[in-house]
């Protein structure tokens, strides 16, 4: 099967894209492809010749895609004549976590508003606006789900929903916290949930005043409160520390034991194996088309990821695997000091934060790591000399580029103009175009609108530009933020080289285990109480950094024997009692 799928916002009236497709659309006679109104469209059916002039099209607005014949009788959904394909459906199972891993632009999303009834599954016929149920039932072969389909037809489930975009909840909703949640409190739960999340001081709050990580909890806890036999969670942990991703796996583990089925769409790795008993693969090509693999049980199916090989599908999807170096120590008086600082003190607000004396060499990345609200923001803005210091000191001679934690453009023009103002030529070719641009897919965003970026976009290009800027020390808050599984490990090795390659120095802030071990050399550890105090510790060695922050986490890690990648033990395991009374609490041999 031959499909071509149009990008809609890279073919708008005036665009390069619609002025081409515009001037083929009336040459073959069997106008394969077509214009109505302002929307193109090309036929399913298009001859050889109008498909290959589609696939030329510029800006890349045409993906031509040919699909393997047995998927034929296998979409799940389609939004169109041109528009995104998704092939077979993960199964949410009774008194399981079922987990969805995979780039972004894939269906993700998509499958959840399938499964939780919100759109009804059209099997490709984008024409038809009101499917058949039991045509689609019998469609789906026998097993689990097909059964949840047929109970979901029938209203047989109930069902609650995180959804992924909790940016957008305070404009829906402009009350307090507390108004929210009795709205949707069916079992008078709230202040069990509110308590577990850590949310109790902020519910007379208004929604409209929350930080990111404290609109995600009331996210979930109004999904909690609802009292339903389905719960999908859609990318759960953006925001959150690591303390709060791990209450809110112990919080959703709880639902499953509970009977309940949940389906969890996530891209932190560490987070996503501990969480789930099994775990679908999406793979595909972005915005065109996306195929979810069988489940297989969680460790199978991130090694693969990882190995960027699914077996049982022989698909490649990535050219290279992502590896997780062992027993990496660096030897501590490489590289010159680009930059020391001692007993720094400073207050915001109510928030009070103090370091010890610390220093950054060159060709080093320091990761820093700690709960929400601890002042890792506020002690990157005193080294980026964004802040001064209340008491103590902190000597810069050092050029510094920053990549604030919340990134947003008011840029007008393209990504590719927008590189060109930041960063000059730079990026085009050579080192920097290998390591940076590529690997983070840069290249294939030159011609969208900067200030049309989804969220994943926005801030690959916000890393490639201050990377890309002349300095000693880059400063990155946050970078792995709306950022997919994939991205986040190209970004962290894309991090991790330029600083090599260049004898620089980054500080990068964090959430992400996996980013983090695959980032740094050492860590800088905050500890304390958010909002109230914070203090930073180190920087430490790697090993000994993990120690310190995942025991206040009350966490440990062992080593996968395949594939070498941390693993977060079951909470009260043999391993996790054995390491914890050893203070191993990241296992590192
Ligand atoms: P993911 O959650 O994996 O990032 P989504 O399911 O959100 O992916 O989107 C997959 C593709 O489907 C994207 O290219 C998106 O533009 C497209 N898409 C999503 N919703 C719609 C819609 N309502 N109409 C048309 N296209 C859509
Ligand atoms: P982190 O990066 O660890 O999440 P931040 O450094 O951003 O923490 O913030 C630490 C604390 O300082 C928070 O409680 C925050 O509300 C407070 N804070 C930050 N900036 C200001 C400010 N300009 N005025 C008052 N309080 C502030
Ligand atoms: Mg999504």
């Amino acid at each position: 099967m031959r499909v071509a799928v149009l990008l809609e916002d890279r073919c708008k009236p005036n665009s390069n894209a619609f002025t081409y497709l515009k001037k083929y659309s009336g040459l073959c006679e069997r106008e394969c492809i077509q214009f109505d109104g302002d929307k193109c469209k090309i036929l399913e059916s298009a001859c050889p010749v109008c498909f290959n002039r589609a696939r030329h099209c510029p800006d890349n607005a045409v993906i031509v895609i040919n699909l393997p014949e047995e998927l034929d009788s296998e979409m799940s959904h389609c939004y169109g004549e041109n528009g995104f394909r998704l092939f077979r459906l993960p199964a949410p199972r009774q008194e399981q976590v079922v987990g969805i891993l995979g780039p972004n632009g894939m269906g993700k999303s998509t499958a959840v508003n399938l499964l939780s009834g919100s759109i009804t599954p059209n099997l490709g016929d984008w024409s038809n606006r009101s499917p058949n149920w039991d045509e689609v039932i019998t469609t789906f072969p026998r097993g689990e789900l097909r059964d949840y389909l047929a109970l979901l037809s029938e209203e047989g489930v109930s069902i609650a929903v995180k959804p992924q975009y909790i940016d957008k909840l305070p404009k829906i909703f402009e009350g307090e916290v507390n108004e929210l949640l009795e709205r949707v409190d069916d079992r008078g739960d709230i202040e069990k949930y509110s308590e577990a999340l850590g949310i109790t001081h902020i519910l007379s709050r208004k929604l409209g005043s929350l930080s990111g990580g404290e609109l995600q909890r009331v996210a979930l806890c109004a999904t909690l409160l609802k009292e339903a036999d389905v719960y999908f969670f859609d990318e759960p942990s953006s925001y959150l520390d690591i303390y709060e991703r791990m209450r809110m796996v112990r919080i959703i583990q709880d639902l499953s034991s509970m009977g309940k089925r949940v389906l969890v769409v996530e891209h932190d790795l560490a987070i996503l194996d501990v969480l789930c008993d099994l775990l679908h693969v999406v793979y595909g090509e972005r915005a065109a088309y996306g195929i979810f693999t069988p489940p297989r049980t969680t460790r199978t199916a991130i090694n693969a990821y990882l190995e960027g090989y699914l077996p049982e599908e022989n698909v490649r999807i990535r050219n290279k695997p992502i590896r997780f170096v062992r027993g990496r120590t660096r030897g501590e008086d490489i590289g010159l000091p680009i930059l020391k600082w001692g007993d720094m003190e400073k207050k915001m607000g109510d928030f009070q934060l103090t370091t010890g004396q610390g220093q950054v060499r060159s060709a080093e990345v320091i990761g820093v790591v700690g709960p929400n609200a601890t002042g890792k923001t506020t002690m990157v803005k005193m080294i980026a000399g964004e802040l001064e210091p209340d008491q103590g000191w902190c000597t810069m001679e050092a050029a510094v580029s920053y990549k604030p934690q919340h990134v947003s453009t008011d840029f007008e023009g393209s990504v590719q103009l927008w590189l060109d103002v930041e960063i000059g030529t730079k990026w085009r070719s050579g080192e920097f175009h290998t390591q940076v641009i590529r690997p983070l897919q840069i290249d294939k965003m030159l011609d969208l609108d900067a200030s049309r970026l989804s969220g994943g976009e926005l801030q690959a290009v916000s890393i490639a530009i201050c990377l890309g800027k002349e300095a000693d020390l880059y400063l990155l808050d946050e970078p792995s933020a709306h950022l997919d599984a994939n991205a986040r490990m190209e970004a962290a090795k894309a991090i991790k080289r330029t600083m090599e390659g260049n004898e620089k120095a980054a500080m990068v802030i964090d959430h992400d285990i996996y980013f983090v071990d695959i980032v740094s050399d050492s860590l800088l550890v905050f500890e304390g109480e958010g909002g109230k105090q914070g203090h930073a510790v180190g920087p430490l060695s790697l090993r000994k950094g993990m120690n310190r922050f995942l025991s206040g986490v009350e966490v440990t890690f062992r080593r996968d024997h395949e594939s070498k990648r941390p693993r977060i033990n079951k909470p009260g395991s043999v391993k996790d009692r054995e390491q914890k009374a050893n203070g191993e609490y990241f296992y590192s041999d």
